[in-house]
């Protein structure tokens, strides 16, 4: 009998480093009780965890994870690892008043730097790189939403972080065709996702964390979990599911669960790079609206996804491995068009995730004393850099530390929950679809205008 295909969650957890088989850590099997109880090990879980031991190593500090460490977003995405955050910067500056946009970011730029001291201490090999990032423009929409960009960091004192290159400059850094222009900053690094998540689980456990696999929770009440294979009281509880936090009885509205797809090609060979250039591996990012995102990976590969969004009613979640043939076409398609020496590359792998977006597309980190009830998440596909600060932020606000950390503008913020169904659909299929309708016209014009 042929035996069975098993499917792995993504390009990344196909390449773990060697000796992580994947295979799960013992569930929990009866009652625990622990000083903190955190929810979810992705990177938000995994980077709270870690900020805590590492300052107060006596503190007991329990993962409880579904599956396994990474299975989630943390371990399928497009190692983007940027100093930026998820939401609009005049929705931040609302809020945190004047100066809270730049406090942000220069906390999301340190971000990057902490992730790379901590797999460079903790030598977790996860192709940590930092090339900068380009987000790229090849046709006129694109290049006006890369000006407006600009335009808007200029104005919250981002001038020494970002710099506009014009056509022949950004084709400097990568050959793609079209090439109008494009943004770059220096703080944004390439990173195998899966490899950081899975090393940092074993770093949590070297500074006497514990984690639990293979464990779903319910249901979470104040200061109690109910799991399956026992109940967990804590003093604190930390919910890190981000995307997933809707598969959570009673949570199911409060974060939008979007999905996003990727491929990775076969190896590229060096002549083909010295064409395409990214020789610092600097991430690209395709300024559509729906926009795309590509790395060099560490093995000469490039990872690419984006360009679509699906959601799916009640924000069901779909099984993994998740594919979307349609999607992984359009990918395809794309990476052609933006090098065309890649038409005929081969693809190794397609894979799906799921990203947390909140109602207000703010992302928010926050604790509530009383309840024992801290939360962190909704990064809106920005979360690889935010997690690592949303960690820091929660370990300070945890021990009662006042920092700079815990005074930056998405602390306590909880956006206001989705709407039912159908009207949550409704809306958010409306605007990815006229979404698309303009990706599509700038690219068809800017097809035309090269013709003629
Ligand atoms: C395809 C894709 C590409 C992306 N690309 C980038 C990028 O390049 N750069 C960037 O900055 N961001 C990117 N993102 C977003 C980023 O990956 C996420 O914002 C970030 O990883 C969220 O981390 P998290 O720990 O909050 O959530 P997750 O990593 O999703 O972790 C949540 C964990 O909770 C577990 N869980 C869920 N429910 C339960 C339960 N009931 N009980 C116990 N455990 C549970 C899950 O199994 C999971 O492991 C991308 C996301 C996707 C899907």
């Amino acid at each position: 009998m042929a035996s069975e295909r098993i499917e792995s969650a993504s390009f990344w957890h196909d390449t773990l480093e060697p000796g992580d088989d994947l295979a799960p850590r013992p569930p929990l099997a009866g009652d625990a009780d622990v000083d903190v109880a955190i929810v979810g090990a992705g990177f938000t879980g995994l980077w709270t965890a870690h900020s805590l031991l590492r300052a107060d190593p006596s503190i007991r500090v329990t993962i409880f994870e579904r599956e396994t460490a990474g299975f989630g977003a943390s371990g399928r995405n497009g190692g983007w690892c940027v100093g930026d955050f998820g939401g609009p910067v005049s929705a931040v500056e609302r809020k945190g008043g004047p100066g809270s946009v730049d406090a942000m970011f220069r906390e999301m730029y340190r971000s990057v730097d902490d992730v790379g001291s901590v797999v460079a201490a903790a030598g977790i090999d996860c192709g940590f790189h930092k090339g900068g990032a380009l987000y790229v423009a090849t046709n006129s929409g694109q290049m006006r939403r890369v000006r407006h960009h600009y335009q808007g960091l200029l104005r919250y004192g981002q001038d020494d972080a970002w710099q506009l290159l014009d056509a022949s400059a950004a084709k400097d850094k990568v050959n793609m065709a079209g090439i109008r222009g494009a943004l770059f900053t220096p703080h944004a690094a390439a990173l195998h996702p899966a490899r950081l998540a899975r090393g940092l689980a074993r770093e949590v456990e070297r500074l006497g964390g514990v984690i639990y696999e293979g464990t779903r929770i319910k249901h979470i009440e104040k200061r109690k979990l109910a799991a399956e294979g026992g109940t967990v009281r804590a003093d604190v509880i930390v919910r890190a599911t981000e995307a997933y936090t809707s598969t959570i009885d009673c949570q199911e509205r409060e974060v939008l669960a979007l999905g996003n797809y990727m491929i990775a090609t076969e190896p590229i060979d060096d002549a083909m790079w010295e064409e395409i250039g990214l020789a610092d591996r600097e991430l690209f990012e395709l300024s559509a609206i729906l926009l795309g995102y590509g790395q060099r990976t560490s093995d000469g590969r490039i990872a690419w996804g984006g360009l679509g969004a699906p959601t799916w009613w009640k924000g069901r979640i779909p099984q993994t491995p998740m594919r979307n043939v349609e999607m992984e076409h359009r990918l395809r398609r794309a990476l052609g068009e933006m090098f065309p020496p890649l038409k005929e590359i081969g693809v190794s792998h397609h894979w799906g995730g799921v990203l947390g977006v909140p109602r207000d597309l703010l992302p928010g980190v926050g604790y509530d004393r009383e309840l024992g009830f801290a939360w962190g998440g909704g990064y809106t596909g920005q979360g690889v850099a935010a997690a690592n600060a949303a960690g820091r932020t929660l370990a300070d606000l945890i021990r009662g530390e006042e920092s700079e950390l815990t005074s930056l503008p998405w602390v306590g913020h909880r956006s206001k929950k989705w709407e039912p169904e159908p009207l949550q659909w409704m809306g958010v299929h409306a605007v990815t679809a006229g979404a698309r309708v303009v990706d599509e016209a700038e690219r068809a014009v800017a097809g035309l205008r090269g013709r003629a």
